[in-house]
């Protein structure tokens, strides 16, 4: 089922995995999908090599096998930066062969050796995608706290809303951890005329050294009360970790209160993450058993 029709029909609830990396069995994916899916997310989404994995092979294999196997519509994201228009029309030929009708259209991260060839932003891709007759529902990235390149605020929505106007159906939030960020950020879409839904992606911190590097990777400032948690939680990593979904879940449980399209759950191949989510979001009634 597309996402959009979801997004429409009430608050939708959604988890993302990324595809294993290096020689890890593909086996582990499935497992990892076959878990999540037992808390009866909205969709899945997989990762298309993020954060410079190159595992992007196994992006519609484990997509197609949540649509088949697992009855979960699935999202599959892509990125255009150093590829050609072939490769991604062949990539929308891969997805209608699997069944798969959501697509999340990305740029990709910068990096040496990747240059852009026939898509130098995400809404080159969005048009390309839209001109192709794929049919495939569009959704594409948007930044609370503003994209990492972005020079100003005014750039950062007017490429927002470029993205909107090439055919995009929704966005989904990068990770923020202050929801204050989210709130306001809402509130600008609609003075630079950025109306499409938009899903809150919320990220449990799991580490010190994991949040400091999304920091910087993401842009994502980490608030006060984080840095208070995690001292709190002291050098323990398990305590580490549960402050992280301890926090995460409170971060769900105030959005879903302030109303939101929908929540996603960056939930790092973590079933339990993924379920933790759950049982706070039926606790609060977002959700419904
Ligand atoms: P763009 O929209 O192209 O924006 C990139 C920069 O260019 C921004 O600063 C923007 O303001 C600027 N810009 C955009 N359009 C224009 C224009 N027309 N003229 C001038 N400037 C412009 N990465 C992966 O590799 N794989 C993944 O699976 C993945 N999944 C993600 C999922 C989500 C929900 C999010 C939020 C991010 C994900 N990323 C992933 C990371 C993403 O690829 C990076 O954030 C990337 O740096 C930007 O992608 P984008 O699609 O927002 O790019």
């Amino acid at each position: 089922m597309r996402i959009d029709d979801k997004i429409a029909a009430g608050q939708t609830f959604s988890f993302e995995i990324f595809p294993p990396k290096g020689d890890m069995p593909l086996e582990t994916a499935y497992r990892v999908a076959s878990e999540m899916a037992d808390d009866r997310p909205d969709w899945i989404s997989v990762t298309y090599s993020a954060g410079g994995s190159g595992n992007s092979a196994n992006t519609v294999p484990i997509a197609a096998s949540i649509e088949r196997d697992l009855g979960v519509t699935a999202l599959a994201h892509l990125t255009c930066l150093g590829s050609t228009r072939a490769d991604v029309d062949a990539y929308v030929a891969e997805l209608a062969g699997a069944g798969i009708e959501n697509v999340l259209a990305l740029r990709g991260d910068r990096r040496p050796g990747r240059e852009a060839i026939d898509f130098a932003h995400a809404s080159d891709l969005i048009a390309h995608l839209r001109a192709s007759g794929s049919g495939l529902c569009v959704g594409a990235a948007c930044y609370p706290e503003g994209h990492v390149e972005s020079p100003s605020e005014r750039e950062s929505f007017e490429s927002l809303y470029k993205k909107q106007e090439a055919g995009a159906d929704y966005l989904v939030t990068q990770l923020f951890f202050d929801n204050e960020d989210f709130y306001r950020f809402r509130e600008k879409c609609l003075r630079h005329r950025v109306r499409l839904p938009i899903v809150a992606g919320i990220m449990p911190f799991t580490s010190v050294n994991q949040i400091q590097r999304m920091a910087f990777t993401c842009g994502a400032s980490i608030p006060a009360k984080v840095v208070k948690r995690l001292v709190l939680a002291g050098d323990d990593p398990a305590d580490q970790a549960r402050a992280g979904v301890e926090y995460a879940c409170e971060q769900l449980e105030d959005l879903a209160a302030n109303g939101v399209d929908g929540l996603h759950v960056y939930s790092m191949n973590k079933p339990s993450v993924a379920h933790a989510a759950r049982e706070a979001l039926l606790a609060c009634g977002y959700l419904e058993a």
